[in-house]
């Protein structure tokens, strides 16, 4: 059953994007800089959630701070979600890992709402490619 959505979409983007201000650079071997991703959780009760990534564990992408570290006991069947970066998708991890769009996929996440699709062209739409398995 789909949830009838009761609030601001914009607003809830700003604040992910907000929270997103708040992630950690890890430290890396190659050098790169991590990418700053904030999200935000609306539970089916209508209360909200954020992370930020790294906010728990260096390297913790946001979406799994907020799915398995600080709801994981939780059913989210027709939460939405926003993030301000895609969430990365199936292979994009090492395996045994699960890619965050799995893990939204698992949770029965109703809609997803992502800020930019993944500026990597390996991956860039992949993840949003899964979101009408979750309906
Ligand atoms: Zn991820």
């Amino acid at each position: 059953m789909a949830s009838k959505m009761k609030f601001d979409p914009r607003k809830l983007m700003e604040k992910a994007i907000a929270v997103m201000k708040q992630s950690i650079n890890e430290p890396r071997t190659d050098k790169k800089a991590s990418p700053l991703v904030g999200a935000v959780l609306v539970k089916p009760d209508g209360t909200v959630d954020t992370a930020f990534r790294g906010e728990l564990r260096h390297g913790d992408h946001a979406e799994y701070t907020l799915l398995e570290r600080k709801h994981r006991d939780e059913r989210l069947d027709g939460a939405f979600l926003f993030a301000t970066l895609e969430p990365c998708a199936p292979g994009a991890r090492k395996h045994p890992k699960l890619a965050c769009a799995e893990r939204i996929v698992n949770a029965r996440i109703a809609e997803v709402w992502v800020g930019i699709e993944d500026p990597d062209p390996r991956w860039t739409g992949r993840a949003s490619g899964i979101w009408s398995r979750t309906a």
